[in-house]
């Protein structure tokens, strides 16, 4: 007899999860079904561990130049066997109040790996046992993997993906990154803090081509202080294995030795073939194809998050969630614009921007205001001693209304959701009082030059 439920979430990473939250909470039987563990990517093999280690990475950072501050720490040095607990019982201490919060929220946690068999029938499969589920409503959140280069597959050893990378036995002497997007980016200054010689090898002309020039060029200058090398534009063709450490192959004939080949150049749905099959799912490609609804072409079945290739961003999956959880339980809601969910990168100094960028405006043709601020006119970034930071607001002429905000800067990524709020009209801007003395001056500072003579007239 198969169990029946109003909704199956299949996936409980940060997308699934939320949705299956949301529709218990709206009074819907949800089970979510979990092949790992719950929290998916973003607990177990990406935000979280990522943020863990590069956490411990700025603090030795720190320590290194405290003297700059006055304080002498006659030597400062990674203990990686802690530093590897520490990310193992964070990730253990958060899946212990999401079990908490999925009993509180009374979900049914299902273990097992789970395959649509046709529509409102689902198949979990678990150590040999077989449990079968029925549903009114299916949300399929099943997220993504690494994407591999076939000219270099993974071997987990010396050709590795970021969730090897995230807990190696011991800090490697050398890495080699393939791709400086937001993840290669974010290991790079990650290892180079911990005593590795990294390498990122980019085939486009910059580091994080999704974001202004400007960014990236803040960006590569303070990653060479770190001591990182960038080469850009440029293929990674073939790693020699034979050699140890591993020879690294550029489409130039350059050969660059590694202990570590680190291939991050992207993600890649992953959704079984089984169920695509079964549902007769409209794909895009790797993708699930979804409307604005989060609805797949098949009546009463949802998809969100990493599976549908929109953000690749945890608190995007989260932002599909509550949408596909609304309709799945009766509503009638719409995704926002995408634009609108911030982007962030956890580098030093770190990235986030929201809404339009300077350049996509630019290029759409659109009349513009820029408005800048500079950490180093500012006190508190000052007196921290992190003084390489800018943030940009952008203007559209003729509406009168800030478009996006991209910054550079230490913390920057803790103004992205302020920065939202800020986008639209000019109102809000002049009833906001910025404390002093903060590092959001540099946001107030920017925005009132985007915003000029606007603030000075009436409301
Ligand atoms: P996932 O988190 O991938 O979860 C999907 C879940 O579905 C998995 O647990 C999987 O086991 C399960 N599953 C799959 N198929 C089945 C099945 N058939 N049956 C049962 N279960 C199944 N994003 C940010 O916003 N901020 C960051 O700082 C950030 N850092 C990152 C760092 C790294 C190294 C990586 C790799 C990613 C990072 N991301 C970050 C991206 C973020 O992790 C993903 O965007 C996010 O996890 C996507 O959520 P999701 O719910 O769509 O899928």
């Amino acid at each position: 007899m198969a169990e029946r439920f109003d909704v199956v979430v299949i996936g409980a990473g940060p997308g699934g999860f939320r949705a299956a939250r949301r529709c218990a909470q709206r009074g819907a039987s949800t089970a979510v079904v979990e092949k790992e563990y719950v929290g998916g990517t973003c607990l177990n093999w990406g935000c979280i561990p990522s943020k863990t280690l590069l956490a411990s990475a700025h603090l030795l950072l720190r320590a290194r130049h405290a003297s700059d501050m006055g304080i002498e720490i006659p030597s400062a040095t990674p203990n990686w066997a802690k530093i590897q607990q520490r990310r193992e019982a964070i990730i253990t201490g958060i899946r212990k109040g999401m079990q908490g919060t999925m009993k509180a929220n009374k979900m049914t946690h299902i273990e097992g790996r789970a395959v649509v068999t046709a529509p409102g029938r689902i198949r979990v499969q678990s150590n040999g046992q077989t449990r079968d589920l029925e549903a009114g409503k299916i949300i399929l959140a099943t997220g993504s993997e690494s994407i591999e280069l076939r000219s270099i597959p993974f071997d987990g050893q010396t050709v590795i993906s970021s969730k090897e990378a995230l807990s190696l036995p011991q800090i490697p002497r050398s890495m080699l990154i393939v791709g400086g997007g937001v993840i290669g980016c974010e290991m790079a200054c990650a290892y180079t803090a911990f005593g590795t010689k990294v390498t990122i090898v980019e085939a486009l002309e910059r580091l994080l081509p999704m974001e202004d020039s400007w960014v990236s060029r803040i960006l590569e200058r303070e990653l060479k202080t770190l001591g990182i090398e960038a080469v850009t534009g440029r293929k990674v063709m073939s790693v020699d294995k034979n050699t140890s450490p591993a020879k690294v192959n550029l489409d130039n004939g350059q050969a660059i030795e590694a202990e570590k080949v680190l291939v991050a150049v992207g993600r890649r749905a992953a959704i079984d073939k089984e169920t695509v099959d079964a549902l007769k799912l409209e794909m895009n490609g790797p993708l699930i194809k979804i409307n604005r609804k989060l609805e797949t072409n098949v009546p009463g079945v949802y998809a969100l998050g990493d599976v549908v290739g929109t953000t690749y961003l945890a608190h995007g999956a989260t932002a599909e969630a509550e949408v596909a959880a609304a309709n799945a339980t009766g509503n009638n809601e719409e995704m926002q614009d995408y634009a609108l969910i911030p982007r962030v990168v956890f580098t030093f100094p770190e990235v986030a921007s929201v809404g339009k960028t300077e350049e996509k405006c630019q290029a759409a043709g659109m009349d513009i205001a820029i408005g800048k601020g500079f950490y180093r006119a500012n006190g508190r970034p000052i007196a921290e001693n992190e003084t390489n930071g800018q943030f940009h607001a952008v203007r559209d002429k003729s509406i009168n209304e800030l478009v996006g905000i991209s910054m550079v800067g230490h913390m920057a990524t803790e103004f992205a959701a302020f920065a939202r709020t800020l986008l639209g009209t000019v109102e809000p801007v002049r009833r906001i009082t910025f404390p002093h003395p903060t590092t959001s001056e540099t946001l107030e500072d920017a925005v009132h030059e985007a915003l000029g003579e606007l603030l000075l007239e009436e409301c």
